[in-house]
């Protein structure tokens, strides 16, 4: 059970790592289509701003006279002209940034190729590592001004941390997500093997108290026998019910033992080959004796064949059993009982047919359930632990046999076995 408990930590462990190293991978070319976008935005950006500063007009005309310190024109000082074309130049590139979708900070300057740096934008640090650069040569009005070669370079800082800011909204929810679905698996994988420890100690508690009631009726039933012999006859019928219901008694803590000792593998079964139908034929003739007394009608058919079979007889015998008493239990006022056997694709059937009370559809799978019993009404008219059909099935299953059941609510229903044909001498 723990490599159970193992296997699925590892699976699911695999399997969160996987989808986030796929969110990884696809957040990586996110990020590589974003910079592409961003740079062909740039690019749409970049021809406009050049195209604009290609004229005369009063950008280019401040900037102009900002880069030439000519301060004739606007009698300003040339650090006030300079001021000024920075700000205008700086509100003109956001405009034109922002009409292309960048919204992010940037900074600029201006300079010509011989390294002369005439302006800078307001917010201008000198270049930093991991910055994208921009340089826009000049045409047109600016560098004839100056008569040099005149570049305007646009900087980007922290790309990363601009792509992020636009993948965010994609990244953090399903980080979330991821958490969450780790939290739910993980409380649902402790309440499961809470509940699994829960239904084992309490399977325990059961045994060990069938065990500990096996000491007092034993000695129960020792000392009815000795009463028996010793009373007289007023007092026998009375010794006689102690005895009759510590022996039901006994027979209910066996098979608790028995179902226990089967799911924990600790009684060793051990198979014979043997021919199953004179172990049926006796049990059908006791059972048919049983029923004569209770006014059951009761009936049996067997086909010619030998019933050539692995088997532990004993646990067999006791499977078929609780069948017949089923049957028996669950029936109406005229009980009629039908026992089958026959062979089939290589199969023994052994057919357990009754016109009793039936068991509604829905509760068709339950009924193998261990200690499940159908109630009729508001409470159970006939007495029983719930036990024998999932004591049945468990021994079918240790056959390598298979269980079926159909049942009509006041018809009757049939109950049917299939155990595996051995031929004798071939194992
Ligand atoms: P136990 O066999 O331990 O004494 P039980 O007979 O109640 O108790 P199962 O033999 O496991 O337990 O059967 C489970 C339930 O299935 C029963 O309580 C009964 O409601 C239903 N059942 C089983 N066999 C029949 C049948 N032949 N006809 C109608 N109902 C049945
Ligand atoms: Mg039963």
């Amino acid at each position: 059970m723990l490599n159970f408990k193992k296997g699925y930590i590892v699976v699911f462990t695999i399997s969160v790592l996987g989808l986030a190293f796929i969110q990884y991978q696809y957040l990586k070319i996110g990020l590589n289509l974003a910079k592409v976008q961003f740079n062909s935005k740039v690019g749409q950006a970049v021809q406009t701003i050049k195209q604009d500063l290609e004229t005369n007009n009063e950008l280019t005309f401040l900037v102009a006279q900002a880069i030439t310190k000519n301060d004739a024109y606007f009698k300003l000082s040339v650090d006030s002209i300079q001021d000024a074309s920075r700000y205008f130049l700086n509100d003109f590139l956001v405009d034109r940034l922002l009409q292309n979708g960048i919204k992010s900070d940037f900074s600029y300057r201006l300079y010509t190729n011989d390294s002369l740096l005439y302006l800078t934008s307001p917010n201008y640090i000198a270049s930093q590592e991991e910055q994208l650069n921009f340089p826009i040569v000049l045409s047109g009005y600016l560098p004839k001004e100056l008569n040099k070669r005149l570049i305007l370079e646009l900087q980007f800082e922290d790309l990363n941390k601009y792509f992020f800011s636009q993948l965010n909204g994609l990244t953090i929810p399903s980080l979330i997500f991821i958490i969450a679905i780790i939290l739910v698996v993980f409380w649902v994988l402790r309440s499961f093997y809470w509940q699994r420890n829960v239904i084992t100690t309490t399977n325990q508690f059961i045994n060990n108290l069938t065990h500990e009631l096996k000491t007092p009726v034993f000695s129960i039933g020792l000392a009815t026998k000795l009463l028996e012999e010793k009373s007289d006859d007023s007092l026998k019928p009375f010794v006689s019910i102690i005895r009759e219901q510590n022996d039901k008694l006994k027979v209910q803590i066996e098979k608790v033992l028995d179902l226990a000792g089967l799911e924990h593998g600790k009684s060793v079964i051990k198979f014979q080959l043997i021919n199953f139908k004179s172990n049926l034929l006796a049990l059908a003739q006791s059972f048919l004796k049983l029923s004569e007394l209770e006014g059951v009608k009761f009936d049996f058919n067997f086909s010619d064949e030998d019933y050539f079979i692995l088997c532990e007889p004993n646990h067999l015998e006791n499977a078929v059993s609780n069948l017949l008493e089923n049957a028996k239990k669950y029936s109406k006022n005229s009980p009629e009982i039908l026992l089958n056997t026959f062979i089939s694709h290589n199969f023994l059937h052994i057919e357990v047919k009754d016109n009793g009370v039936g068991i509604p559809e829905k509760e068709l799978k339950n009924v193998f359930k261990k200690f499940h019993r159908v109630g009729s009404g508001d409470l159970h008219t006939v007495k029983g632990y719930g036990l024998g059909l999932s004591y049945v099935k468990e021994i079918v299953r240790l056959h390598n046999g298979k269980i079926s059941l159909e049942s009509k609510m006041n018809e009757g229903t049939t109950v049917t076995i299939k155990l595996p044909i051995k031929l004798k001498g071939y194992e």
